[in-house]
């Protein structure tokens, strides 16, 4: 053993760096491209609502005090706009923070932690880094969630339970019908984490929130969104937690860093809120764009998962790596997925149409399409 392995938690062995990709400056000058479609982290490439912008000019003249630890006047403005009670929310830089959080609050070497496959790679990576023995339900051969195996693994007792709905990469869902079998199967001694953090692209589809399936009496639980995504303010880190009690939240908040949410952005976030006509505009018109990408790439004989998010996730049937890094040379930055069984697939974000026909063109331009006709229904 090395010096170094002698300090580290021997679980930091377990753990992938986080794939967060190029940005767009390093793309540019890395292949000399001057015109870049960003479409690699799931961002609304419209940003925040306008008022958003022009009221942070205002937040400056306070930044010399540190910002309010309980972030109130957002934790009041959310409880008021979700109907829920002030007191039962957490926020976190970014809703990744908050699922570090929760495991550093809840997860105990040897605990058994259930999450779906392939996930958002920090479901499993805190755990794991906690000591859990994490079990990944896979997914069907039709891209599917696999119900019937979900349901075997969380009727066993676990500490926790954690996956997205919708599912990032892949878009899936699990149905309200689903999500509630789920919950009513799942041992009561565990706590159920659902990341809802496409929850503002998913309402259209045949989807509730995990908050209309919960079961009486039954506290365990804690639904994840963010700011991150449709509200379109991924560079400042809010994500929230709705906690299924007060004492919960209180519980989390020890592990919490205190002044984890800065002042510009709990000032952003409480103005989005407050100006919410732009994140449903632009969620319906990323819709529209998602059903269009999705028809454009199946034309094209590629098989593409169902999604309800504001991304598809689809098979090149070879491996997306280096067709990862042929896009970029053309100035388009998709997610080539990297885990285990999935690395011919590729998640890409739906961005503005000007983005998604520079990546359709660019992807036709390294695989010609196959001139099927399209499977007309
Ligand atoms: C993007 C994403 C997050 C991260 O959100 P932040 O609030 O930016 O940390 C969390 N969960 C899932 C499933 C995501 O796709």
């Amino acid at each position: 053993m090395n010096q170094l392995e002698k300090i580290l938690r021997p679980t930091l062995a377990h753990i992938h760096p986080y794939n967060s990709g190029l940005g767009l400056d390093e793309v540019k000058s890395k292949y000399g491209v001057t015109e870049i479609a960003k479409l690699a982290s799931n961002e609304n490439p419209a940003g925040p609502a306008p008022q958003v912008l022009s009221g942070l000019k205002l937040a400056s003249s306070d930044l010399f005090l540190y910002p309010d630890a309980n972030s109130v006047k957002l934790a009041t403005t959310l409880a008021d706009y979700l109907d829920v009670a002030s007191d039962n929310l957490i926020f976190g830089n970014g809703s990744e923070e908050l699922i570090s959080i929760i495991c550093r609050s809840v997860v105990q070497p040897g605990d058994r932690v259930i999450t779906l496959y392939p996930s958002f790679p920090l479901h499993e990576d805190y755990a794991t880094l906690m000591g859990a023995k994490v079990e990944r339900i896979s997914l069907t051969d039709a891209l599917e969630t696999d119900l019937k195996a979900l349901l075997e693994a969380v009727a066993k007792p676990a500490k926790m339970l954690i996956f997205a709905n919708p599912m990032n990469p892949v878009g899936t869902w699990l149905n309200p019908q689903q999500l509630k079998k789920v919950i009513a199967t799942k041992h009561p001694d565990t706590l159920l984490v659902l990341d809802e953090a496409y929850y503002e692209y998913a309402i259209e589809g045949d989807y509730v929130s995990g908050q209309a399936c919960l079961m009486p009496g039954d506290q365990n639980w804690i639904i994840l969104r963010t700011f991150s995504k449709a509200w379109g303010l991924a560079g400042l880190r809010v994500g929230f937690g709705i906690c299924g009690s007060k004492q919960l939240r209180q519980a989390l908040d020890l592990t919490r860093t205190p002044f984890n949410i800065n002042a510009i952005a709990q000032m952003a976030a409480t103005l989005a809120l407050q100006n919410d006509g732009h994140m449903k505009s632009c969620t319906a018109e990323t819709i529209r764009q998602r059903n269009l990408m999705a028809q454009e790439l199946s034309s094209r004989g590629y098989r593409i998962a169902p999604s309800l998010g504001n991304f598809v996730f689809f098979d090149v049937k070879r491996p997306s790596m280096p067709v990862a890094e042929d896009l970029m040379k053309r100035g388009t930055i998709i997610k080539p997925w990297k885990q285990e069984g999935y690395d011919t697939f590729i998640r890409v974000s739906i961005g503005s149409e000007q983005e998604n026909t520079k990546f359709l063109t660019d992807l036709d331009a390294i695989l010609p399409p196959d001139h099927k006709p399209p499977v007309s229904v």
